[in-house]
């Protein structure tokens, strides 16, 4: 016999625990009889999101660090800016799951245990023999796809690996972050590194790519000593206190629908921006709406972007994934040139048509002009 809830969430990562937040602190829906399912206790620090809006930040209690100063880097040139009124947020992950299941609601069940089947019936099967049912089933699985390169539309994986550097001096502009720094070897695909400094003494470097492919371990550690040592030091004289890896599609379609009582979220949904793989702001949008739909009785929805933002991701993936265009040409197009502002409210999907033009204009070039028409022919 199977157990019935209202709604089952598998998964308690970023979606599945901002749903079941959102459920707990809504009056109408705190009560509903919600299972939610993982694999694992949620209790390692295996990641951080930042992301940046001119609003009160979603999780406001555990926001870690914030920066309204960024600075962008490549053999193009460089550039710091101010984005206010944007503030660029981080989160740790440690601090938002501890959080989350200290404030669901008490008729969240939580269950430890792998999911081996869910159904559009809205039927729940662990690997242990276990079975639920519910009237809607809200899914984060996601598998990264076996062979990217056989699909029929650009996939690129955003795959970094990053050290939690502390020293013992000041080293670091803790009032300035790193969005890009593209001066780095290219290896043939985009690269750069990424630096969260949390202190002067403290800092989070990263070693980012958008390729096709993963690298061996060891040249994720080599691209981070030789830059740390470029710029801050011998590595041996700093302490790594934590390390970060992570693996995000970069695509524009392909992601799972809804289908009958099973609806995905998260990176599952295609919530990871195509272009940029931001994925925090876009989950919260989408769980807003999950939450809003069922206090009205209504079906929940897909995770859908608007046309145009769909349309630009595709573009962009094309324009690298066919290396038409180098990805640190391709920003320094757009941080070099244009108000931060403007690019800021553009890849979080809330700018005006003006922003969009002038990012367009911006970008204006015979591989943009390929990579659409190849879009649209294809
Ligand atoms: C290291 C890292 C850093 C990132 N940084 C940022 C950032 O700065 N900004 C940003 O916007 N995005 C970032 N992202 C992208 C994105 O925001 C995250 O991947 C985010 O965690 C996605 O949320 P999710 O709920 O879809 O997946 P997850 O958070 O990965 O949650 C999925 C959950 O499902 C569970 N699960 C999986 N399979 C099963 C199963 N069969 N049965 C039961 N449970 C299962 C997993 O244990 C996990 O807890 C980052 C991603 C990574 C990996």
């Amino acid at each position: 016999m199977s157990q019935s809830y209202d709604y089952i969430i598998i998964g308690a990562g970023a979606a599945g625990l901002s749903l079941a937040y959102g459920l707990s602190q809504h009056p109408q829906l705190s009560k509903k009889r919600v299972l939610l399912i993982d694999k694992a206790h949620k209790i390692r620090n295996d990641r951080t999101w930042c992301f940046w809006t001119t609003e009160a930040p979603p999780f406001h209690e555990v926001i870690y660090r914030r920066w309204q100063q960024l600075a962008f880097h490549s053999m193009h040139g460089s550039r710091q800016f101010s984005i206010a009124p944007f503030f660029y947020y981080m989160i740790r992950g440690i601090d938002f799951y501890r959080y989350c299941f200290e404030h669901l609601a008490p008729s969240i069940d939580f269950c430890v245990g792998e999911v081996s089947e869910a159904t559009p019936a809205g039927e729940v099967t662990l690997h242990d023999g276990k079975q639920f049912r519910a009237q809607w089933v809200f899914d984060s699985r996601y598998l990264l796809p076996q062979k990217p390169a056989e699909l029929p539309y650009p996939f690129l994986l955003q795959h970094f690996k990053g050290y939690v550097l502390h020293a013992p001096h000041d080293i670091f502009d803790p009032h300035t972050a790193t969005l890009m720094d593209f001066r780095i070897p290219q290896g043939g695909e985009s690269r750069f590194m990424y630096i969260l400094p949390f202190s002067p003494k403290e800092a989070l470097v990263e070693f980012t790519i958008f390729g096709k492919k993963l690298l061996p371990s060891s040249t994720y550690d080599h691209e981070l000593k030789a830059y740390i040592e470029q710029h801050y030091g011998v590595l041996e004289s700093l302490e790594i206190k934590e390390k970060e890896f992570g693996v995000i599609p970069m695509a524009a379609q392909g992601f799972r629908r809804p289908e009958g009582a099973l609806i995905p979220i998260g990176t599952a949904a295609g919530c990871a921006k195509g272009s940029s793989g931001y994925a925090f702001i876009f989950i919260q949008k989408h769980c807003r709406q999950i939450v809003e739909a069922l206090a009205h009785n209504q079906r929940p929805p897909a995770y859908r972007p608007a046309w145009r933002f769909r349309h630009y991701d595709r573009i962009f993936l094309n324009v690298l994934y066919h290396e038409r265009m180098a990805g640190a040409e391709l920003f320094s197009k757009l941080f070099l040139k244009l108000p931060p502002q403007k690019i800021l409210r553009f890849l979080i999907e809330e700018s005006s048509l003006f922003d969009e033009l002038s990012v367009i204009y911006n970008l204006r070039s015979v591989a943009f002009v390929q990579a659409a028409l190849h879009e649209v022919l294809s």
